[in-house]
């Protein structure tokens, strides 16, 4: 029986990769994934049948994924960061149903929330919320309403898909809600590019960030009442009594 492996491939640089990851690509001769994706990695597995699609054609991937697999060779599926967060992990499984002959086995990778994290300083120590600003699959009011009451419980806000051509003030907008609960002067960070060429980070204040222009490769956290900046790093205090 042959299987696809949903596999992670981290932020982008070679040495975010697991180890896991890198076993699992080096062993199946087809690697499947978005066209972006593909390019960053097609230099170091030199040999393999790359097969990719553009964005926004997800079901086709997986489709293609299962074409090669039913050929009885093992393939790989790559996703930027974990394969399993906003990535293609639960569509292949879905598909998957309709191939019983197919195993299927999910590789994690790190993702942009943690790496982003390690940039920033030390944002996630307490409870977070993730929220993808993306409404191509979700509607606009489910994301308005997650961000309303993650912002009211105080939760840290990491935010993924902040931005798109289409999309150029969802940021604006998600910042002008989370407003509603915490002031402008909460310490919020920007990361962008993270293992990939130009990666960037900054720190910078709420009321500054609504009027900041975000792009795909960039992902958003937005501090707790708690989180303060320490030494230019965003620190949000673990809870530790006496610390
Ligand atoms: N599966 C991915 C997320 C895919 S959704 C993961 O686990 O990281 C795409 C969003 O992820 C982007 O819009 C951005 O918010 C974030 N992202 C993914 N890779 C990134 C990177 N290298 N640098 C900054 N943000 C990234």
């Amino acid at each position: 029986m042959s299987t696809i492996y949903v596999t992670g491939m981290g932020p982008g640089a070679e040495d975010q990769m697991t180890a896991k990851a890198r076993n699992i690509l080096e062993s199946c001769r087809v690697i499947v994934g978005y066209t972006v994706y593909i390019d960053l990695i097609r230099d170091l597995f030199p040999g393999k049948s790359f097969l990719s699609t553009p964005m926004r054609q997800e079901t086709e991937r997986c489709h293609m994924a299962f074409q090669e697999a039913l050929k009885g060779q093992d393939v790989a599926v790559v996703c930027s960061g974990d394969a399993g967060i906003y990535g293609m992990a639960g569509l292949i499984r879905e598909i998957g149903k309709e191939h019983p002959g197919v195993k299927i086995e999910g590789i994690p990778g790190i993702t942009a929330a943690s790496s982003g994290a390690a940039l920033l300083g030390a944002p996630l120590m307490h409870d977070f919320a993730v929220i993808s600003l993306s409404d191509l699959l979700t509607p606009w009011e489910t994301i308005e309403r997650r961000l309303d009451h993650a912002a009211e419980a105080d939760f840290v806000i990491c935010l993924y898909n902040p931005s798109s051509r289409k999309r150029a003030d969802y940021l604006k907008k998600a910042c002008e809600i989370i407003l509603r609960h915490r002031p402008a002067q909460t310490v919020c960070g920007i990361v962008r590019r993270i293992g990939r060429e130009g990666e960037s980070h900054q720190i910078l204040s709420l009321g500054r960030l609504k009027d900041t222009q975000a792009d795909m490769f960039t992902t958003v956290f937005i501090g707790s009442t708690a989180t303060k900046e320490l030494d230019g790093r965003m620190v949000t205090p673990r809870g530790y009594r006496n610390v």
